[in-house]
């Protein structure tokens, strides 16, 4: 079924919908719409008002009931800027929960200068109304849901919402799929290890991520195998005293992911796997993003 321009649906289970970007780059994430019998899952908005409008005309178009209840993955602001357009009770993690507390008064402004092409009107953030820190079982007349922390990996805040009965699992942006994943605002040494618990208990289930296609479990350790590479890497190479970002990615490479879009973001998940290394909580802001950005900018323009 087609979708608004920028997006295609797919049904990955009878009535499980995943909204999924076509591109799948910076701010241009998936969705899920789930008809729970008496009341619409959605799995994470977008990051402004026209997509995340485009998103509730496809609740419409798909007839789903229009009651509903919000999951956000996470704090990111593609997948939760337009959360304030649906009145959905809302649910995120409580780590995420603090991150946006600190975030809210300012972005998008802080966001702006990195990406001066994109149409911000309508993207804010608002506080969710539920905060977890465990397991929720989500209950419906057709089905039900279990939403689960699986953090700390692509941020400090890492939900999932998983399907049983249909062997779905939604994991928000701890896949991406043909974009290269980014774990500036996580951890790299952690998202491995959230990678092998997911390998391990969702082996059979279809892979719903927050950028690219919808994949099968072998998506799981394809990252993993990624990450691994990113860490063990950059460790040998600080060892031999190559140290700055750049320099690392350049003898590097994306190894596994070779070929996958917004390659740059090698740059930025090396500085994270640094920052791991040296046991530098998950999370904790970057120094100078600006510099890191140009150093992304220049891998990607060095590399074609
Ligand atoms: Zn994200």
């Amino acid at each position: 079924m087609d979708g608004s321009n920028w997006c295609e649906v797919v049904e990955v289970g009878p009535r499980i919908y995943a909204v999924i970007d076509r591109d799948g780059g910076w701010f241009r994430n998936n969705s899920g719409l789930v008809d729970m019998g008496d009341y619409t899952l959605v799995i994470d908005t977008q990051y402004n008002e026209a997509r995340t409008r485009d998103l509730m005309r496809l609740m419409e178009k798909l007839e789903l009931p229009e009651k509903c209840l919000l999951v956000n993955t996470h704090h990111h602001g593609d997948h939760a800027w337009g959360n304030h357009l649906l009145e959905c009770t809302s649910i995120m993690h409580k780590n995420a929960l603090e991150v946006v507390k600190f975030l809210k008064d300012l972005a998008p402004d802080i966001y702006k200068p990195f990406f001066p092409q994109l149409d911000f009107t309508g993207s804010k953030y608002t506080l969710p109304e539920i905060a977890t820190s465990g397991e929720l079982y989500l209950i419906g007349g057709k089905r039900e849901a279990i939403v689960k922390y699986a953090g700390p990996a692509h941020t400090v805040g890492d939900i999932i919402v998983e399907f049983p009965n249909e062997k779905v699992i939604f994991v928000g942006d701890l896949v991406f799929n043909k974009v290269t994943p980014l774990a500036l605002d996580g951890t790299v040494s952690g998202w491995i290890t959230t990678l092998a618990k997911l390998s391990e208990e969702y082996s059979d289930y279809k892979v719903v991520g927050g950028h690219g296609p919808v994949a099968d479990s072998s998506i799981i350790e394809l990252l993993r195998k990624y990450f691994r590479h990113v860490l063990e890497g950059t460790k040998m190479l600080y060892e031999n005293n190559v140290r700055d970002p750049y320099d690392i990615a350049i003898k590097l490479t994306n190894g596994p992911l070779e070929g996958w879009k917004e390659k740059g973001r090698l740059v930025l998940n090396i500085a994270r796997a640094l920052m791991d290394l040296s046991n530098i909580p998950p999370g904790t802001p970057v120094e100078d993003l600006p510099a890191l950005a140009q150093k992304m900018y220049r891998y990607e323009a060095g590399t074609q």
